[in-house]
């Protein structure tokens, strides 16, 4: 607010001392007052890092015989499964994250295939944040491999902020490693730090004032900006906003029209270095994901898989003190979706009773729609709060509530899946923690089972 009023304020003073220019203030009062104005136009206020091809560095980072080569990093060694991430190295020949495995190895036969490790890249982010947190401390961390920090006071002069930059640079290299580099941003708010970091990859420095504002953004694509997406883009260019430079001339107005919202006059500031609060985002649902391995594509392995990633949704579900009324489940072909049902429940946070809704929803199923699945979904949904979730007064939902309470205790401290449901023998081991890019797994996810898939290879 404070930087928002100083910012108007400053432009405020810029505009009233333009027209006393022309009339009779001495020119050393003016050269003062324009240079404080300026000196405040020219601060910035966070930096933002964000870690180059994170997942291959960090593993060329554990195994020297990786580093300089191509390396992609993989869910599952299936042709047809999709990178997770790739090194600067492998994407010279054109590969991405999202590039298929089978494509991945006719661009580049020499590739190394690398299965991911998602419990060392957690360990290698927690040693990151410590590294920035002791240079600047860090605000917020936005994924596994991005966070930022505010710039307070004296940091927030250009040569302070500059330095800092690198000794952050330097603090990754001395107290993780040498081979994890990252870009950093600096700019007025948060959003366009963010933005700064995409300006130059690998190794990056980027700084922008609002002086630099809009010409040094001019030469990026409309999708260079997080938030505007496939969708977004679409409905910018039927309001005939191609570029960059178009969007910067549209008025508040014109935006909110095209964002069908008040987020298009959020937009308009933002993008201008303004600091817009972000509004709170609420959980919305609990879910997961998990592409089949090929020897668990069939029925039985499409079941298993399932029960496992309900198991582990309710678990989180209750970690965080919530309670779901609806289960959603999905299995995808290779075509597409196969078998999709959503059952609405009474609030429940138990994972006997996901489950025994699971097996009715699996027994009215089409046999023939999960006959070749390839990959399974699951969403617990519709979630509320303890506040507003009266608690059942049936002696039975109270006894089963205490034994998951006590399952989840003798979990956390012996280990994950010490106990689990007897459904979810067969697959016990399949499915492990997947990561999400925008969400850090909780580290109790891999706590435990020394057969877990992904403890240190
Ligand atoms: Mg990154």
């Amino acid at each position: 607010m404070l930087y928002v009023i100083s910012q108007f304020a400053a432009e405020m003073f810029l505009q009233i001392f333009a027209v006393l220019s022309t009339w009779t203030m001495p020119i050393e009062m003016l050269t003062i007052v324009h240079t404080f104005v300026k000196l405040m136009c020219m601060s910035v206020n966070w930096l933002f890092v964000d870690m180059n091809s994170y997942f291959a560095s960090v593993e060329q980072h554990d195994d020297p015989e990786l580093r300089g080569r191509p390396v992609a990093i993989a869910p599952v060694m299936a042709d047809n499964t999709s990178c997770l991430a790739a090194s600067y190295e492998a994407k010279r020949f054109g590969i991405k994250t999202g590039t298929k495995l089978w494509e991945a190895r006719q661009l580049c036969p020499e590739i190394r295939i690398v299965l991911a490790r998602v419990k060392r890249y957690v360990q290698v982010h927690h040693q990151i944040v410590a590294a920035v947190h002791s240079i600047v401390p860090v605000d917020k961390t936005h994924s596994i491999d991005e966070m930022s920090c505010r710039l307070t006071t004296y940091q927030r002069e250009i040569n302070v902020a500059t330095r800092l930059g690198h000794e952050i640079k330097a603090a990754i290299a001395t107290q993780v490693g040498p081979f994890l580099k990252c870009s950093i941003g600096i700019a007025p708010n948060r959003y366009l730090a963010k933005v700064a970091t995409d300006l130059q990859k690998p190794d990056g420095f980027t700084l922008l004032t609002l002086d630099d504002l809009p010409h040094r953004l001019i030469g990026l694509k409309l999708r260079d900006f997080p938030g505007i997406g496939a969708r977004m883009e679409l409905r910018l260019q039927r309001a005939g906003i191609f570029t960059v430079q178009q969007m910067y001339n549209c008025s508040e107005s014109q935006l909110e029209r095209v964002w069908g919202g008040i987020e298009g006059r959020r937009w308009f500031w933002k993008i201008r270095g303004h600091h817009i609060a972000e509004p709170e985002t609420h959980r919305g649902s609990f879910g997961q994901s998990h592409v089949l391995p090929p020897d668990l594509r069939h029925d039985l392995g499409c079941k298993g898989i399932l029960i496992k990633l309900i198991a582990k949704a309710a678990r989180r579900l209750r970690m965080d003190n919530f309670w779901a009324k609806s289960l959603s489940i999905k299995v995808n072909g290779l075509a597409g979706p196969r078998w999709e049902k959503t059952v609405h429940l009474p609030p429940t946070q138990e994972t006997s009773t996901f489950l025994e809704v699971f097996a009715r929803m699996w027994e009215d199923r089409d046999q023939d729609t999960t006959a070749n699945p390839i990959k399974v979904s699951m969403v617990l949904s519709d979630v509320s709060n303890q506040k507003s979730t009266p608690a059942s007064l049936l002696p039975q939902d109270r006894k089963r509530n205490e034994a998951t309470r006590l399952m989840d205790q003798i979990n956390e401290r012996f280990g994950r899946d010490m106990l689990y449901p007897a459904a979810m023998h067969e697959t016990r081991h399949a499915a492990p923690a997947r990561i999400a890019f925008n969400t850090i797994p909780d580290a109790r996810e891999f706590d435990g089972s020394p057969k877990n898939f992904f403890t240190t290879q």
